[in-house]
């Protein structure tokens, strides 16, 4: 049985990873998401087990020690970890999967899977990832400062990723992503052999 894809978005915080994702998955139904645990309070509307895992401190610590993320990241002073054990599940059934990670968990994913669809989500400039951050009202001024000054380094990142998109719409970048999975498809299908090569 051949592997599913599995496909990480990542870019700085702000850039629309979330948005351009729902869309993504709106479009590409045969695509499962990778909820996360997280020891961050839910927000308004979030359910658990279905935007993320809420878990305490201490819980998120058990589940590291235990080694059940494929990688873990402390972002912005709260615990984020994807669980490894439906990506190797989902994976090995045929099945694409998608990670909706911050930049330093796309890198550790890097290490560890190599084979992965790595994209980079990128603003069209820092003034409107600025407005997007702001626009979003779920930061106070001193994070949005700090989240501006993280995302330069970010950015600087961005290269080390297979694939670039620019999110200027929403509707281009997922499109772009529909592009590069299609692609990434028909390359894991290719048999030379079909060709007489
Ligand atoms: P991230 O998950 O990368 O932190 P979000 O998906 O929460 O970012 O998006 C941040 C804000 O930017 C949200 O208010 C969202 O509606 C807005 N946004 C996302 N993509 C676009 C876009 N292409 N054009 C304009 N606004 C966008
Ligand atoms: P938020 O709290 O806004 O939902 O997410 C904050 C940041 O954490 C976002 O950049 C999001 O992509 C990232 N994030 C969500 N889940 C994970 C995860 O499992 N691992 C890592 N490393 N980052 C995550």
């Amino acid at each position: 049985m051949k592997k599913g894809l599995l496909i990480v978005v990542s870019g700085a915080s702000g850039t629309g990873k979330g948005t351009v994702c729902k869309e993504l998955l709106a479009r590409e139904r045969g695509v499962a998401f990778s909820v996360s645990a997280t020891s961050r309070t839910p927000r308004e509307g979030e359910q658990d087990g279905r935007e993320y895992y809420f878990r305490t401190r201490t819980e998120f610590e058990t589940m590291i020690a235990e080694g059940a993320f494929l990688e873990y990241a402390d972002v912005y002073g709260n615990y984020y970890g994807t669980p490894l054990a439906p990506i190797e599940a989902r994976r090995s059934a045929g099945e694409d999967i998608l990670l909706e990670i911050d930049t330093q968990g796309a890198l550790n994913v890097m290490e560890r899977c190599p084979d992965g669809t790595f994209i980079f989500l990128l603003p069209p400039s820092l003034e409107e990832l600025r407005r997007r951050i702001t626009g979003r009202g779920t930061e106070s001024k001193e994070s949005l400062a700090r989240r501006l000054a993280a995302a330069r380094d970010e950015i600087r990142l961005g290269r080390r990723y297979r694939y670039a998109v620019l999110n200027d719409t929403v509707e281009n970048a997922a499109a772009q992503i529909q592009t590069i999975l299609a692609a990434e498809r028909l390359r894991a299908d290719m048999n030379p052999s079909q060709f007489d090569i």
